[in-house]
């Protein structure tokens, strides 16, 4: 997959590893996740054989061939054809001396490039001999609702990718032969940046070959800039202040450039006016931490479905009121959902704004929530009317900061308009705080003590910090229309 999205990631995934940074534990968590869905995936199929692992591919190989005798659904059998290995989830043996082959993936749908996996692994296991009836890809069904014990053949759908991965896999040896001379180079190739650096997904190189990029005012800051960003840049622009000015921009584009060039803040002041006219005291100013895992934790859930774990409340009485703060964080494994509601219920009153950052993703949370816990969801529903969301007066350019570098996340709003920063934090952004909640609570790992009693408090210190700098951009905001 690197080596489809670019020569030079793949040429330092092979020799200079040291130079890639680590995975995120987001992205560790998103790996775990996909060896959950996996021992599910291989729950329909209980006369199945594990084929134990060896590092070495011949080994695999003959391992496998030998297993193929038994006739019996197999796990990770693993076949060479030429420079190619791959290891299949799961073979199936159907009529004849045929196979199907099963790939499962973690996600909820099916991307293009599942299918490019899927013709890769076709092309070598025929390639070793082995004789394919079916390709199937399988996937976690959003849709599946947990009712007691996970039931695998609802939690995972197969798609028949016979036929997409047949046509794909005409295209495989061209790629490998191309793919091992990029690898066996003695120099990392020159590769321009361009959009495939951010496209099936961000590159893990960025910081290293984007950072001829100046660090201020960069042209990759131009907002929803896409391509327009690189052919800037292939024209020599980049920096956002050297845009010409006869060049074509979008209206929320001109303020961002506008205020990049001058070196001050843009403020609608009629639209942010009546933005904050709309806020209500008692103010509640909330944030939610979540996890979200492919195979339901709890009654009542389904895959990736958000389940708050913690929120962080400050309650502003009134405009010129000290904010009072409220914290939860779920203890111990059970649903934190029903004490969470409770909590809510009554912290939150009948009357006045709640406050949230992307306010979306909150109100979904309980809604969610109080679906799962019906008795809640009269008063979730009378909560929808209340909610105002911070984000917009930055996401609808009513005010842009220049030090907001192009963003309008919280992560950036707040160190632009009050100096707080994130920097120094323990846990510094939600994947990271979803990953290592689930990781000291749930995992499958027992963790010290006083190494969850540190991620708690880290967890407690970030989500604070969220709401706490929400109070503090509003009071930036009402400064700025005065
Ligand atoms: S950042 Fe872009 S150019 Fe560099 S390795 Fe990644 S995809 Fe290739």
């Amino acid at each position: 997959m690197h080596g489809l999205q670019c020569p030079k990631l793949l040429w330092y995934e092979y020799n200079d590893r040291s130079s890639l940074p680590p995975p995120e534990p987001a992205l560790e968590f998103a790996f775990s996740e996909g060896h959950r869905v996996g021992a599910q995936a291989r729950c329909l199929f209980p006369d199945g054989l594990m084929i134990e692992r060896s590092w070495d591919p011949r080994e695999q190989h003959a391992r496998s061939l030998k297993a193929l005798e038994q006739r019996r659904p197999l796990f990770e059998a693993g076949f060479v054809h030429g420079r190619a290995y791959a290891l299949a989830d799961i073979l199936v043996p159907v009529e004849q001396d045929q196979w199907d082959l099963i790939e499962v993936k973690a996600s909820t749908g099916l991307k293009e490039e599942h299918y490019h996996d899927i013709a890769f692994q076709r092309y070598v296991y025929q390639g070793a001999g082995l004789k394919l009836r079916r390709a199937y890809l399988m996937h976690v069904n959003r849709d599946y609702v947990r009712h007691g014990r996970i039931d695998p053949k609802g939690l995972l759908v197969q798609h028949d990718a016979s036929r997409e991965s047949e046509v794909l896999e005409h295209g495989v040896s061209r790629k490998i032969e191309a793919m091992v001379k990029a690898m066996a180079a003695e120099k990392a190739p020159e590769v321009k940046i361009g959009p495939h650096c951010t496209s099936p997904r961000d590159c893990p190189m960025i910081d290293l070959c984007w950072n001829f990029l100046p660090d201020k005012d960069s042209i990759f800051i131009l907002y929803s800039g896409g391509r327009k960003s690189h052919e800037l840049l292939e024209q020599g622009v980049e920096s956002i202040t050297d845009i010409p000015d006869e060049f074509e921009l979008n209206y929320r584009q001109e303020i961002q450039v506008r205020a990049h060039k001058e070196n001050r803040p843009y403020v609608e002041r009629d639209s942010l006016r009546r933005f904050l006219e709309q806020i209500k005291y008692p103010a509640y100013f909330i944030d939610f931490e979540t996890v979200a895992p492919a195979v339901p934790l709890f009654e009542g859930s389904s895959p990736y479905e958000y389940i708050p774990f913690q929120f962080s409340l400050y309650i502003v009485d009134s405009e010129s009121a000290l904010p009072r703060h409220h914290a939860f964080l779920a203890e111990g494994r059970s649903d934190p959902r029903p004490v969470v509601l409770q909590q809510l219920k009554a912290l939150l009153g009948d009357q006045g704004s709640i406050i949230a950052y992307s306010a979306g993703f909150e109100k979904r949370c309980l809604k969610e929530a109080a679906r799962a816990f019906p008795q809640y969801l009269d008063w979730q529903k009378r909560l929808d009317d209340r909610f105002v969301d911070l984000l917009e007066p930055f996401q609808k350019f009513y005010f842009y900061h220049p030090a907001q570098n192009g963003r309008a996340s919280l992560k950036n709003v707040l160190p632009a308009l009050t100096g707080d920063s994130y920097q120094g934090l323990a846990i510094a952004e939600g994947g990271a705080a979803s990953a290592e909640f689930f990781r000291v609570t749930y995992g499958d790992k027992a963790v010290p003590d006083n190494e969850e009693q540190k991620v708690r408090q880290a967890l407690l210190d970030y989500c604070d910090l969220d709401t706490r700098g929400m109070v503090a951009i509003l009071a930036a905001l009402r400064q700025a229309v005065t």
